[in-house]
């Protein structure tokens, strides 16, 4: 496996060109911004009616209309919402993109999905921060970067691979180094990682760890530090060093607890649900789903993240995090960097 860094990329393939940022939103903004103070040529492409298209401005960025401003780009990233993606492409992109121009994802869920099967004349390509929009903000300003991946679906003027790396470049990725997937691969890792293990996995976990120390007669208070709050410290430890670091910090009791208690709760029902939501992700069951969902009202996903939003581990965070003064210090920085 090759990782691409700052030597590997031309910034000058895309430095001079025009790029637009359609979608002003967690990644939009940072890629923009990034993009602009690395000395390309940025213009956002933003609903007159919507509140990016005033936030790009107070942001000192260039901003126009998608209409005006797609026929002008000779890249496009699209980063707005994956689920209005296929009709914006419909209805603004493929009809005013100019003939070669490139077009840019940050998730290949469309292009891989079949919602979206771009014009043959474009370069289709894909760069995608491992991290969210307001850490690849924060990591530039630092000077460092937000490890990317990048891929090539079509490669029509066969400058698709120096276009993406240019953009990783641009947006700091390969200060963070950059590696090559492809589109399928980047989809339905990305979906599994987020719905079986960090978004999915880690709540529930969470969550019914929680329910199980006040079902059992514990106060709400110590149940909260000891499954949500903890967590981050744990987390921390294996993101800076993996198993290792974290056997390295935590007591021998806790080793020894996780080594023969871990694997009864995450057990092999665990991996079998696991393979079971994978295969739902490769043969597309997932993303008929939630295209359906979404074109349905999405009634069904208001409801069950009110749930979430509405269960008591909620109202105890609320309450022990107002006197955790550095919570309220670190979101603030990172408002002021995002
Ligand atoms: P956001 O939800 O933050 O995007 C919001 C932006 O999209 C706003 O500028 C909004 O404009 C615009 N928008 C929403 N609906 C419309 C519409 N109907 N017409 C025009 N503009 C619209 O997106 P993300 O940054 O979360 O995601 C963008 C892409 O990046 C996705 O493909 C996602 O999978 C991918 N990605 C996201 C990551 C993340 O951390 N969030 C990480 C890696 C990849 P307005 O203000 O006018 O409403
Ligand atoms: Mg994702
Ligand atoms: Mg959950």
């Amino acid at each position: 496996m090759k990782t691409y860094t700052t030597a590997d990329a031309n910034p000058a393939a895309l430095r001079d060109k025009l790029t637009v940022i359609y979608g002003y939103g967690s990644q939009g903004r940072a890629h923009a911004r990034n993009l602009r103070d690395s000395g390309f040529n940025v213009l956002v492409a933003a609903r007159p009616d919507g509140a990016s298209f005033k936030q790009a401005q107070e942001d000192g960025l260039a901003v126009d209309t998608p209409e005006n401003a797609i026929p002008k780009a000779d890249l496009i990233a699209l980063l707005t919402p994956d689920m209005v993606q296929a009709e914006l492409y419909e209805q603004i992109v493929a009809p005013l993109a100019k003939p070669g121009a490139a077009l840019l994802f940050a998730h290949g869920f469309n292009v891989h999905f079949g919602a979206i099967t771009p014009r043959q004349d474009l370069d289709v390509i894909l760069v995608a921060p491992k991290g969210p929009g307001a850490l690849v903000r924060s990591q530039y300003e630092e000077g460092r970067g937000v490890p990317s991946l990048f891929a090539i679906h079509q490669d029509a003027t066969g400058k698709a691979r120096e276009l993406s790396l240019a953009y990783a470049d641009g947006i700091g990725g390969t200060r963070g180094g950059v590696i090559e997937t492809t589109f399928p691969e980047e989809t339905e890792t990305d979906l599994f990682g987020e719905q079986a293990v960090l978004c999915g996995g880690a709540t529930e976990l969470v969550v019914m760890g929680f329910e199980t120390l006040v079902e059992a007669g514990y106060q709400p208070e110590i149940a909260y530090y000891e499954v949500l709050h903890e967590l981050k410290l744990i987390v921390d430890l294996l993101n800076e060093g993996g198993l290792a670091r974290m056997h390295q910090f935590i007591s021998e009791t806790a080793q020894y607890g996780d080594l023969t208690r871990g694997p009864r709760v995450v057990d092999e029902h665990a991996r079998t649900q696991m393979r079971q939501v994978l295969k739902e992700i490769r043969d597309g069951t997932f993303a008929r789903e939630w295209i359906a969902e979404h074109k349905a009202g999405r009634a069904n996903y208001q409801a069950l993240k009110q749930k979430d939003l509405d269960h008591p581990i909620e109202e105890v965070g609320r309450r022990l995090r107002a006197s955790m003064s550095w919570l309220k210090d670190s979101a603030s920085a990172k408002k002021a960097a995002a």
